[in-house]
């Protein structure tokens, strides 16, 4: 019998007052089947169930942790700014040491405005761009992922790219009818219809699909040919692959930029910001709306200072150091296994894909063996790593990884691709 605290029991009674038992899809085991684990509490690499079980960590809540769990600098910074209050509804001036540092990071970003969340932040990019230029289109990639806002579901990624659905249901013909979805990795033929191209300068949420050499830059010049602007999305690149973001390692500088997950340090915040002739459009200086009761909240500011306070250049070194050792072992796991799989590497972010050729865009990436994707999850799980409960997702090695927890989820990687069945499922080699 599941006692009142099992996994199986929380799940049952989940299931009868949130939809799908979860908060976010991503959270379901669908792709995967079974039953999730409920969190209990977690530190630094790590993440208990209620039931007790520890589980080494890869999913740090999709991206948004990047220090892990519970660091002491942070969950300081959250004690001290709660006893001040939680809320204002008027500004401070850790929104302003926080615009700051972003600005500062990310020289494109000479104004921000802070929001809740991913998806407003890139909602509300778009609508600057559009209020900016007074143009109707807006082009994304498929595949390519920015929050659920009606007009950017189409052929997104993540959960939708898990449930095999081509975009949500709720979202009317009129809402995506100035959306035009292209191809990822190709440069599309803009019109002076287009105020915005909006894109993942890292793809990450169809497994992970690097921008090929030229794409961005290629991008760049196209949108200068007609007049549209450049929207990089770097909810999960931004303070990830580097301090400046992809735009810094790319050497692309887009117009507008969007961030989220890890500058809120595990807090709800998300921004967007860029050429200040273009903020310039935004309420109240400007006609563009956006507002938020809890935009700027000093709760997320406080996370998010302590979050990028910590982020040195030795920070950055020690990433990417532990993503490719992280890479290293799967990818000898796998070959060891004689199964085929890719395990991409960008910066601090790995990918994994159960195929012989690496992807380039959507319907390439959707080629990712999802029956093996669910087994070596379930090995993985069951012998103590978490790792998302779909195929579309990257994983987040971060600064609490010691090198010995990587090296504990090589061996655990070894023993998992070992007890899988080379010959099953149509990636075999
Ligand atoms: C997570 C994500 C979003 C949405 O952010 P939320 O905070 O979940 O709304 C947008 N863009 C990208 C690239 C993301 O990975």
């Amino acid at each position: 019998m599941a006692s009142d605290r099992s996994n199986d029991a929380l799940f049952a009674r989940a299931t009868r007052v949130i939809p799908g038992g979860v908060n976010s899809p991503v959270r379901a085991f669908g792709s995967v089947g079974g039953t999730p684990y409920f969190v209990a509490r977690a530190q630094g690499a790590y993440v208990w169930d209620v039931e007790g079980t520890r589980y080494l960590d890869l999913v740090q809540s999709y991206g948004a942790i990047i220090h892990g769990h519970a660091h002491p600098v942070i969950v300081e910074a959250i004690q001290k700014a709660a006893v001040d209050g939680t809320s204002y509804g008027a500004p401070t001036e850790a929104e302003v040491v926080i615009a700051e540092a972003i600005s500062a990071a990310v020289p494109s970003v000479e104004m921000v405005r802070l929001v809740a969340s991913g998806t407003e932040a890139t909602m509300s990019a778009v609508r600057v761009a559009r209020g900016y230029t007074g143009r109707p289109t807006v082009v994304k990639f498929a595949g390519n992922y920015h929050g659920h806002g009606d007009l950017l579901l189409a052929e997104a990624g993540s959960g939708l790219a898990a449930l095999g659905l081509p975009g949500s249901a709720g979202v009317t013909a009129a809402a995506v009818a100035d959306t035009r979805v292209v191809s990822y990795n190709q440069v599309p033929e803009l019109d002076t219809d287009t105020a915005c191209v909006i894109v993942e300068p890292v793809a990450a949420n169809m497994g992970l699909v690097p921008a090929q050499a030229g794409f961005l830059q290629a991008l760049r010049t196209e949108c200068d040919r007609v007049g549209a602007l450049l929207i990089f999305d770097e909810v999960i690149t931004g303070f990830r692959v580097a301090r400046g973001g992809a735009q810094h390692t790319a050497g692309v500088t887009p117009d507008l930029t969007t961030f989220g997950k890890v500058i809120g340090g595990g807090l709800n915040i998300g921004a967007y910001g860029g050429r200040a002739d273009v903020m310039h459009q935004v309420a109240p200086l400007g006609p563009v709306y956006q507002a938020g009761t809890l935009s700027g909240n000093p709760l997320a500011t406080a996370a998010g200072l302590a979050t990028l306070g910590m982020l040195d250049d030795a920070a950055y070194e020690l990433l990417r150091t532990r993503a490719e050792r992280l890479a290293g072992h799967l990818r000898a796991a796998f070959a060891d296994a004689g199964i085929a799989a890719i395990v991409p590497r960008v910066d601090s972010l790995v990918g994994l894909f159960f195929g012989d050729e690496a992807p380039t865009d959507y319907p390439s990436a959707q080629r990712t063996d999802s029956v093996r994707y669910a087994e070596f999850f379930h090995q993985m799980l069951s012998r103590g790593v978490a790792l998302a409960p779909g195929p579309y997702e990257v994983m987040f090695p971060g600064l609490a990884h010691s090198d010995d927890d990587i090296d504990e989820v090589g061996a655990i990687a070894h023993a998992s691709a070992a007890a899988m069945d080379p010959s099953s499922g149509p990636g075999h080699l």
